[in-house]
């Protein structure tokens, strides 16, 4: 099987990763703010608050943004669960904004006409949340002029776009955002095995994230509410989490930051190559607005049905038995039982359902051969043949 996606560990890897074995620090000790230090710094923003996973960065970062029961979060339907579960772990509620046909990102025209009618009947979200789907980052100077007309606050998703570049800065630099999540899942663009950084401009924040990343204790005088009781005191001032990140996942993800801009570029190299190999097929190929530079987490493909004598399913189940390892990112976030039974009334998102029934995500890794990558567009033209 060619899977979709796989991470590349090198002996270098290795080494940095057993080097803190034999240290005296598993967790809590140097790494951690190494690793925040060198994502901040390529990013170019002030803080970057490592975590467990990208899921808990979301979450300290909603709750750093006060998010409680009552609010509302907008976010994409075409994301990950977690997205969405960020609010709901805070008691908040959750809707969609419908996704761009081109880039499959949330809209900007729908989010623009959801808020419009979203003030009419008093019900605006506290935040919004774009997802840079595959790595191309959403319209995030149009979501920032919306944020202060409307006043919400934004959390960039950007678990699959680190490496990635809007308007010439770094995904990450949070200029339009307050806050922005990445994801170090194995098979994202760089990895921790699991694991997650929030970054933000904002001091403030990043310190929120921190104290919420390890249940909410301060040990910062500055930070009590009373006199120190001596040397050994702490606080507890919020109900936070166990959500450290371990020295051992830091040292891969500085030794992974070593070839992140390579991995984008093999990623780039390998998309195009699809593009060519795959024009003239039935399929549409991933579109990229000339603002953006994607990481190419992903490489998702649409099938042009009216012009096929097969199903999606068969398509993809065809691949499948071929041995390419393909998948669907993502079935629409509302879709699913556990979203539909909260009795929420979300707003119906008809360009998420045509992508979802057109979607397939195509493998696409930095070690992935040319030979390989021949065998999944012979496989896809097997598939698509009748
Ligand atoms: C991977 C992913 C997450 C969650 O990241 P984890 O590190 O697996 O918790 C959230 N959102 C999106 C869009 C993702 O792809």
């Amino acid at each position: 099987m060619i899977p979709y996606g796989r991470q590349d560990i090198t002996q270098a890897d290795i080494d940095e990763v057993v080097a803190v074995l034999q240290s005296d620090f598993l967790t809590q000790g140097p790494m951690v703010p190494r690793f925040e230090e060198r994502v901040a710094a390529y990013c170019g923003v002030a803080h970057g608050v490592a975590v467990s996973s990208g899921t808990a960065a979301l979450h300290v970062a909603c709750r750093a943004l006060d998010l409680g029961p009552g609010d509302l979060l907008w976010t994409s339907p075409i994301t990950f669960v977690a997205s969405a579960n960020c609010a709901l772990y805070c008691g908040a509620d959750v809707d969609f904004v419908d996704i761009d046909p081109a880039t499959y990102n949330m809209s900007t025209d729908a989010l623009a006409t959801k808020l419009a009618a979203a003030e009419r009947v008093g019900r605006l979200p506290q935040i919004v949340m774009p997802v840079h789907l595959c790595g191309q980052s959403c319209d995030m100077r149009s979501i920032a002029e919306l944020a202060s007309r409307y006043g919400f606050r934004v959390i960039e998703d950007a678990s699959h776009a680190i490496g990635a570049r809007y308007q010439d800065r770094a995904v990450g630099c949070c200029e339009f955002s307050d806050i922005a999540v990445f994801s170090f899942h194995p098979v994202k663009i760089i990895t921790t095995a699991e694991g997650g950084m929030a970054m933000t401009a904002d001091a403030q924040l990043a310190r929120q994230m921190q104290r919420l990343r390890s249940h909410g204790i301060t040990r910062d005088e500055s930070e009590m509410t009373g006199a120190s009781h001596g040397p050994w005191y702490y606080e507890q001032t919020d109900l936070g989490y166990n959500y450290r990140m371990t020295d051992l996942q830091a040292a891969l993800g500085v030794s992974q930051m070593e070839r992140i801009d390579a991995y984008v570029q093999r990623r780039h190299e390998l998309a195009q190559r699809y593009d060519r190999l795959l024009a003239g097929m039935p399929v549409t190929t991933p579109r990229q607005h000339a603002d953006t530079y994607s990481s190419f987490h992903l490489y998702v493909i649409r099938l042009r049905l009216g012009e096929l004598r097969k199903s999606h399913r068969q398509v993809f189940e065809a691949l499948r038995d071929l041995g390419i390892a393909v998948n669907l990112h993502y079935i629409p976030v509302p879709m699913h039982p556990y979203m539909r039974q909260m009795g929420l009334a979300f707003d119906a998102t008809p360009e998420a359902a045509a992508y979802y029934a057109e979607a397939i995500t195509l493998p696409l890794f930095p070690t992935l051969t040319e030979a390989d990558q021949d065998r999944v567009v012979a496989a896809l033209g097997r598939a698509l043949a009748e």
